[in-house]
């Protein structure tokens, strides 16, 4: 028989009256919300994560803002992780007296910064000559121009326009299939890491990553508590993926530099792949780049914008990510509001279960778990578990007590129906579950036994609306409490 409760429950209402989303949303700080208010009234919309580009503004700038996030998430008692993304081994055209009209045909010379002389084009990669060669594409400003390599003569690059149009200062140069020598993390990059790191930053974006040695090396540069982020924006990455999803604790779709050194037409494949691996390495995974794009001028989405955020949701993404559609955009705050009312609208019909399921509930089903090295673990296991017995208790909540954030993820990963409150006494835990699809942070103090852990659970679910006195919901923990990677407990608790 199908329990009546199992009906709708899967919409848990907070206390506002609107259901909980489970896609986090990340937004790129900007001019456009650097004053406090501004920040107040984005979190207000909806942000979990924020993201500060560091190749952009100074170091003084960037500190101003990571304080004064760090300030009002304080006062709002928000889970909200900052992610500085770093600029890593991103190849660029020089500093140009003025902008140049490159023509169709049109020969031009790249050489290394600080040796241009008349029309070269100096670019701020000084082995450019070692890592192309005839037949090479250079493509620049996002893949706008691009310019066919004739020649390489000692360190001058002579190539000819195939795609012209205006070129700027400092853009954006992508070399499609080179072997690009400069190192993951460059030297600019380990003095943003140094600082960052001091003013106590939860993610850190690794940019252009080509191997999982370029993570490890960068791991051994950071405390623990910091997570790294792969950003997935070239094709050795995507030769490399198992590797670089084990050795990271969460991945980005960067379709912006992607698409330039990919065919952009394998973006959408490469995107579906990247989300199920994620999902099946138990790894966060945020899908980044253009979501809403024309919402940087105009107030609402395009269709084809709003089926994008919507199909990464379906892929099984974490988050979705705003660019500059937050961080210079006319439209910050609609575009927050507009990913918030597209990830509500897919979960709402997504979450809700269908005939079949409700009745193939009563019968426990054979459900995937990670394997590794053959085996089960544990906590995997329980995860499976915790899920199943949400369905078919109808739970509408599943509780998780987590120090490092280890089991809500892994929790997460399995993609309950129901929102999972997670409660830790770590801050930086709290805030980097920001990240996790469907996980609700709480920050709790620090406690050594399970009755009073529960105790605040239920206060806290009964406060937000979460649960009704007397239904059932599932607990997941380790014990002993307080040491990371031992999810061990599954129990039912009434409220
Ligand atoms: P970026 O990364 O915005 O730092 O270039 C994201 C992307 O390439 O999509
Ligand atoms: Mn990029």
């Amino acid at each position: 028989m199908v329990s009546d409760q199992s009906a709708n429950h899967y919409l848990v209402p907070m206390t506002k009256g609107e259901p909980i989303r489970r896609t986090k949303i990340v937004a790129t700080l900007g001019p456009a919300w650097e004053r406090e208010e501004r920040m107040h009234a984005l979190l207000d919309a909806g942000v979990d994560l924020i993201r500060v580009n560091a190749s952009h503004g100074t170091p003084e700038i960037r500190e101003t803002w990571i304080r004064r996030i760090q300030k009002i998430r304080e006062e709002r008692q928000s889970a909200t992780a900052i992610l500085v993304d770093l600029h890593g081994p991103r190849i660029r055209v020089g500093t140009l007296p003025e902008p140049i009209t490159l023509s169709p045909g049109q020969v031009v010379h790249f050489v290394p910064e600080g040796t241009s002389e008349g029309s070269d084009i100096p670019t701020t990669y000084a082995q450019l000559a070692g890592d192309v060669v005839p037949g090479s594409r250079i493509l620049l400003d996002d893949g706008l121009l691009a310019v066919d390599v004739t020649a390489v003569r000692g360190d001058r690059v002579e190539g000819r326009v195939r795609y012209g149009g205006v070129l700027k200062s400092n853009k954006g140069m992508n070399l499609p299939g080179a072997t690009v020598s400069a190192p993951a993390v460059t030297e600019h990059d380990r003095e943003e890491v140094a600082r960052v790191v001091a003013l106590g930053v939860e993610y850190l974006g690794v940019s252009f990553v080509r191997r999982p040695e370029d993570i490890q090396d960068l791991r051994r540069l950071i405390p623990a508590t910091v997570r790294l982020i792969a950003k997935i924006e070239k094709d050795t990455a995507l030769a490399n993926i198992d590797g670089i999803l084990e050795s990271a604790d969460a991945i980005m779709v960067a379709r912006g530099d992607l698409g330039v050194e990919l065919p952009f037409e394998q973006v959408p494949l490469v995107q579906k792949r990247l989300i199920k691996l994620a999902n099946r390495h138990g790894k966060p995974v945020i899908t980044a780049t253009q979501m809403l794009e024309s919402m940087i001028t105009n107030p609402r989405p395009t269709r084809a914008e709003a089926s994008d955020v919507a199909n990464a949701i379906l892929d099984g993404t974490d988050a979705v990510m705003l660019s500059a559609e937050t961080a210079v955009g006319a439209y910050s705050l609609e575009a927050v509001l507009a990913m918030d009312r597209i990830a509500r609208e897919v979960e709402a019909h997504r979450l809700r279960p269908t005939e079949g399921e409700r009745r193939r509930w009563q019968i426990p089903a054979p459900h995937f778990a990670r394997t590794k090295e053959g085996h089960t673990p544990s906590e995997d296991a329980i995860a499976v578990a915790v899920s199943a017995a949400a369905d078919l208790l109808g739970a509408p909540v599943v509780v998780c007590f987590t120090s490092s954030g280890f089991t809500a993820r892994t929790v997460s990963s399995y993609r309950p129906k129901v929102p999972i409150l997670a409660l830790t006494a770590e801050p930086e835990t709290f805030h980097q579950l920001s990240l996790s699809w469907g996980v609700v942070p709480i920050l709790m103090r620090h406690v050594k036994d399970y009755d009073p852990m529960w105790a605040t659970a239920r206060t806290e679910i009964l406060a937000r609306g979460m649960a009704r006195e007397g239904s059932r919901v599932v607990v997941t923990c380790g014990v002993p409490i307080g040491i990371p990677g031992t999810t061990n407990l599954l129990k039912v608790e009434t409220v």
